[in-house]
């Protein structure tokens, strides 16, 4: 079983992709944390004062909106690579298993 995956898993110049990819994810994750603070935020604003101008913090989440769908094309330009989230393994997108072969982790989604 072993040797498949390794078959599977040799390319090496892969690597500065699934770089840029889990750093693409991590700014992803970024935008999506900080929308939800805003989102807090607005609800707390609004609370206190149903009529204060929330645009500025809508407008912020728009625009982080708009960043993550830039950031998630992009991911998707890089071509059909998978990266374990657990060990950091790298699969192409000929690896259609559902659980990275090495560490047994189950595999991101393709967005
Ligand atoms: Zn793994």
């Amino acid at each position: 079983m072993a040797g498949i995956f390794n078959k599977l898993t040799g390319a090496t110049d892969m690597t500065k992709t699934a770089a840029d990819t889990s750093n693409l994810k991590k700014k992803i994750l970024y935008e999506q944390e900080r929308i939800q603070e805003v989102m807090l935020e607005i609800g707390k604003q609004y609370y206190n004062n149903p009529k204060a101008d929330l645009s500025n913090l809508c407008n912020d989440i728009d625009d982080r909106k708009r960043r993550i769908a830039n950031m998630k094309n992009e991911l998707h330009s890089i071509k059909g690579l998978r990266v374990c989230s657990n060990c950091g393994t790298k699969f192409d997108d000929k690896y259609t298993f559902e659980f990275c072969g090495k560490c047994g982790a189950k595999l991101p989604n393709e967005d």
